[in-house]
């Protein structure tokens, strides 16, 4: 079975420990993915520092381009890339699946290459002149979850690159290989030492935190390894984005026509399964209309063909892993213990491959663990509401705060209830809508720091303001 590298320096390097990389829809082996030692973390920090002055030192036009040309070797790559993909993470090479996530990575290369931030003049007078430049911040490390592997490391990778800084990347150790291909493929239209890999677990991703030489920590994945991140970087005195799960809700207004909605509604919340840190979590239905949403939820999820995401035709594929597979199972049990009732699905289903059906759960309230806790599974439990207050009022009674979804046929009166939901996104008529130019991120303990367009442009910049006396006027 082959054995994957990651990349230091230009250099593809292999490790005399690996691990063994499986597919979750069949179980069969896929290959055998490095372990990076403390070494050879630390050499690719230091190729990273060594390479970082003169990927700075490009011009902007310079670095733009050889971004461009990362976007035309990420297209050439796509399907051989989304195959990877299918077979680690899982996700349909169809439907909003891994070509659909290809398409994505081109499109957050291609967008964040084309951006520039200009010199701000923040204060003039006759006086003084202050003016606001953008520099790179130094050697970023980023650390990716496996949800949308390619995806989110391209999210943390661009903006980093073209903002003049170089960066080491450690793949989630669920879905490494693919990223690792994606970046050796890369490499071969950058400049050596400019984007480098490491592999492994969180220990092999504590040593690239702690390392002092990392300026900054792009990190998507859990709130529980968010805490430990922001703990070792006492020591580094490492800036930080942390992009970490949410428990996004859904309201649907009272009366919301929501047959022209459905296929929207039914991708926010399953969408990779519901793998996914901003996916519709919580579905609050006014009472008058719960029996209608219901059957159109239902009736989706009875059209959409579960499998193998490799064969022609499939658009839902199983979960990731076995640890995710055992939470949404618990998360179910406990809602059914409680008084819950399945709507549909609610069992997981035979092997091989860890496939849980698109799951409805009615009866449940917030107080139960599946409302109250990221399922991050193909699970939706489905509260019904009174008034609109009691949704909001619900929406907003969790610790996290990533995205949020307000339906409604009357978009002002969605506005409004928009405006009172606690977290960084709230979409209307749609869900997990995020696009290259709008910025993303969230409050509460979904994390701090935002990515996309020009405000995640300037995260991955550090500020210097040059303010000159003027001379005094010459008395004539
Ligand atoms: P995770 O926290 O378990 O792992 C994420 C990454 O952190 C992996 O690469 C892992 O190896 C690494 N890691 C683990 N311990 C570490 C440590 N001590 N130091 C440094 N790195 C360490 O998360 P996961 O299970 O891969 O991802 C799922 C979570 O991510 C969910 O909560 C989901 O909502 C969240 N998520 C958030 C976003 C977002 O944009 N906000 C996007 C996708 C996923």
């Amino acid at each position: 079975m082959r054995e994957y590298s990651f990349m230091v320096n230009g250099k593809q390097v292999s490790s005399s420990q690996t691990f063994e990389i499986k597919n979750p829809a069949t179980g069969a082996s896929l290959g055998h993915a490095p372990i990076s030692s403390a070494n050879d973390v630390a050499e690719a920090v230091a190729a990273a520092k060594a390479a970082q002055p003169g990927w700075a030192a490009k011009s902007d036009e310079e670095r733009k381009g050889l971004l461009m040309q990362v976007a035309q070797v990420l297209t050439e790559h796509t399907e051989y890339l989304a195959q990877w993909i299918t077979q680690e993470q899982g996700k349909p090479m169809a439907g909003p699946g891994s070509m659909f996530e290809m398409q994505a990575c081109v499109g957050w290369t291609q967008v964040p290459a084309s951006l520039d931030l200009p010199v701000e003049t923040v204060f003039e007078d006759d006086t003084r002149s202050d003016k606001l430049y953008r520099k790179p911040i130094g050697v970023i490390g980023a650390i990716a979850p496996w949800n949308w592997p390619l995806m989110i490391a391209i999210w943390q990778v661009i903006p980093s690159l073209r903002a003049g800084n170089t960066v080491v990347l450690k793949p989630s150790e669920y879905t490494p290989i693919g990223t690792l291909e994606m970046v050796r493929l890369m490499n071969t239209v950058l400049p050596a030492g400019v984007l480098n890999t490491v592999s492994g677990d969180g220990s092999v991703g504590a040593l690239l935190v702690e390392n002092p030489d990392v300026d900054k920590i792009m990190f998507t994945g859990s709130e529980r390894t968010a805490r430990k991140i922001i703990e070792a970087s006492k020591g580094n005195m490492a800036r930080l984005t942390l992009e970490c799960g949410g428990n996004d809700p859904a309201i649907i207004l009272p009366g919301t026509d929501i047959a022209s909605k459905a296929g929207d509604l039914f991708w926010g919340a399953f969408i990779n399964m519901g793998q996914t840190c901003a996916c519709a979590k919580r579905l609050y239905v006014h009472e008058n209309d719960y029996d209608s949403v219901v059957d159109t939820l239902k009736g989706m999820a009875e059209q959409m063909p579960m499998g193998n995401g490799m064969e022609e035709g499939i658009v839902l594929g199983p979960v990731q892993n076995e640890m995710q597979f055992n939470k949404v199972k618990e998360l179910v049990d406990d809602a059914k213990a409680n008084g819950a009732s399945i709507i549909r699905g609610g069992t997981p289903m035979d092997g091989p491959g860890y496939f849980y059906p698109i799951t409805l759960v009615g009866d449940v309230d917030n107080g139960t663990r599946l409302v109250d806790e990221e399922q991050f599974g193909p699970v939706l439990p489905i509260i019904k509401y009174s008034n609109v207050e009691e949704a909001i009022a619900k929406a907003n009674d969790t610790e996290t705060g990533l995205g949020a979804s307000v339906w409604g046929d009357d978009l002002e009166a969605a506005a409004q209830v928009a405006a009172r939901i606690e977290s960084g996104t709230v979409w209307i008529n749609q869900h997990g809508a995020i696009h290259p130019m709008v910025p993303f991120g969230g409050v509460k303990a979904s994390g701090y720091g935002l990515e996309f367009g020009l405000e995640g442009l300037k995260a991955v910049t550090r500020p210097l303001v040059i303010s000159t006396k003027k001379p005094a006027p010459v008395e004539a």
